[in-house]
């Protein structure tokens, strides 16, 4: 398998995790672009959000239960930004699913 974010998942590849369970791991971005930069991702290999379907999408709203507490705990009380990047014009570079949770600064609008 030479998917970074399943070797990552599979602790093939180490990673500095935040939070983990069954179904989603969460880690810091290699390369942080806010003072905060989580990766959050599932477990189970699913390339982008183009193959979310009504099947597999149960994980994203378990994601995004997950991510505000997450949010908390790392001590983002002024908010956060999750995003997801998907296919080469949203700026993915990894192909499996995952959202960046960004804080720690006040975030523009539009992003570049
Ligand atoms: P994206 O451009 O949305 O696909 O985001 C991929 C993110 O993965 C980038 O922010 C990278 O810095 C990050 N990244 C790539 N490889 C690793 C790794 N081994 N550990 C942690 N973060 C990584
Ligand atoms: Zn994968």
């Amino acid at each position: 398998m030479d998917c970074v974010f399943c070797n990552i998942a599979n602790g093939e590849i180490p990673s500095k995790k935040v939070y983990e369970d069954e179904k989603i791991l969460a880690f810091h971005d290699l390369d942080p672009k806010a003072p905060v930069h989580i990766l959050i991702i599932p477990k189970q290999h699913i390339a982008s959000a183009w193959e979310i379907t009504g099947e597999n999408s149960g994980i994203i709203s378990y994601i995004f239960e997950k991510a505000p507490q997450l949010a908390k705990e790392l001590g983002l009380a002024g908010g956060f930004r999750l995003v997801n990047n998907c296919g080469n014009d949203g700026g993915q570079t990894v192909q499996h699913l995952h959202f960046h949770l960004l804080g720690g600064r006040s975030m523009e609008w539009p992003p570049g």
